[in-house]
């Protein structure tokens, strides 16, 4: 009888932890994983002039936290990247000037895999995962986080879709015209008209809605009137850490009963108690905009200015600290989740390069320490793999297949 290298590994990976050769059979199930991010801000970092995803950074030179080496090593093979857009006014100005913003941002993404044909493939369905994964190469989806860019007209998302979009996030930190935001005061209770204008077209196109930074009631609105299942694509849980920006234990349940997946976050003011500390935001923003990117900046410019900001950002830890979550404060969040609803309504959307990062997994390197975690609590490779990719990929297909009309 032969047996497989695949059946081998995934009997040491169940070996007491004691086994002094755990910790490689771990790996390797790692890599052999399709591992998949929800929330990834990494096209934030496209932006900035010189800026090179082929080479590797890291956290404490410039504050990134995902490129090309970091995934490799990390495991990851890809994810949806974001197009975020601030919220900003809502008058006419603010409103062109947040789609212009918008479709720059799809633009650089585009860019990035054009440029790096052998390294990334933009996907568009959830069979193109496994086929770009076997070609050696990374995933790209692609969503909106904030779906202000759209102004008054609610069509602009089939321009979104045709780019490639799968994923709309509606809100952010604030309030906007489809409704209202997890961390604002409530003015639409739940969803606006055009609110649920963008939730028809997005089930019609075949999108996933993503109810991550949406009210509770925004969650409650969106599962109701959706034909498909949905996404929390970046979020905690709130009986783990009681904050509004989590979600509650019977609405975990109710997404996982429809087939949707909350995809656990890593950002520390949504893990742990961080009390206000207004004087810290307030050197924080003002040192972020005065060395802000500016697209007319040269290279040397930008990575003067970067070199500054991680300066400064390490005075201002120095001068006001914080508390910063650990690992293992993450993974409580992820096991809450998981033995709330189990391995097939539970994944990862880490917010790397938007504020997520805790103590002990600084980038997207350190994330095969979730997998060995997990493994060690005594979950399967099947059971893995859906939690890595597997939720995500048939919540997708499910949007897929709910779709009506053509893009
Ligand atoms: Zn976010």
């Amino acid at each position: 009888m032969t047996i497989s290298r695949r059946t081998l590994m995934g009997a040491l990976a169940g070996l007491p932890a004691i086994w002094p050769i755990q910790a490689k059979p771990q790996a390797a199930l790692h890599q052999r994983l399709l591992c998949l991010d929800t929330h990834l801000d990494t096209p934030a970092s496209l932006a900035r002039p010189g800026w090179d995803m082929m080479q590797r950074h890291s956290r404490d030179s410039d504050l990134t936290q995902v490129d090309y080496p970091r995934m490799r090593a990390g495991g990851l093979d890809g994810g949806v990247v974001a197009i975020y857009t601030p919220q900003g006014p809502l008058d006419a100005a603010g409103m062109l000037a947040a789609r212009d913003a918008a479709f720059l941002r799809a633009m650089q993404i585009r860019e990035l895999v054009a440029a790096h044909p052998d390294k990334f493939e933009l996907a568009f369905v959830a069979e193109d995962a496994a086929r770009i994964a076997a070609s050696g190469k990374r995933i790209i989806y692609q969503s909106i986080e904030n779906a202000s860019p759209l102004g008054d007209d609610v069509s602009l998302l089939r321009v979104f879709y045709r780019l490639g979009v799968r994923m709309v996030g509606f809100i952010h930190f604030k309030n906007n015209q489809f409704g209202d935001s997890a961390t604002d005061k409530p003015q639409w209770n739940g969803l606006s008209p055009k609110g649920r204008e963008l939730a028809a077209l997005g089930n019609d196109l075949g999108m996933v809605l993503d109810a991550s930074h949406a009210s509770d009631d925004v969650f409650d609105q969106m599962m109701d009137l959706s034909r498909a299942p949905i996404i929390l694509s970046h979020s905690g849980c709130r009986a783990v850490h009681n904050h509004p920006r989590n979600i509650d234990d019977d609405r975990i349940k109710k997404l996982a009963a429809k087939g949707g997946t909350i995809q656990i976050n890593s950002y520390n003011a949504y893990l742990i108690d961080v009390p206000p500390n207004p004087e810290r935001d307030k050197t924080v923003a003002a040192l972020r905009q005065r060395l802000r990117p500016s697209p007319n900046q040269s290279a040397t410019e930008a990575d003067a200015a970067r070199r500054e900001l991680v300066k400064g950002m390490k005075e201002i830890d120095a001068r006001f600290p914080e508390p910063r979550a650990t690992f293992d404060r993450y993974m409580s969040h992820v096991t809450h989740a998981l033995d709330l609803v189990g391995p097939d309504h539970v994944g990862v959307g880490c917010d790397w390069d938007g504020g997520g990062g805790v103590t002990g997994m600084e980038d997207v390197t350190a994330i095969p320490k979730i997998t060995e975690r997990l493994a060690k609590l005594g979950y399967t490779e099947n059971q893995l793999a859906a939690f890595w990719g597997g939720n995500a990929l048939r919540v997708l297909k499910a949007a897929h297949e709910a779709r009506k009309t053509a893009a």
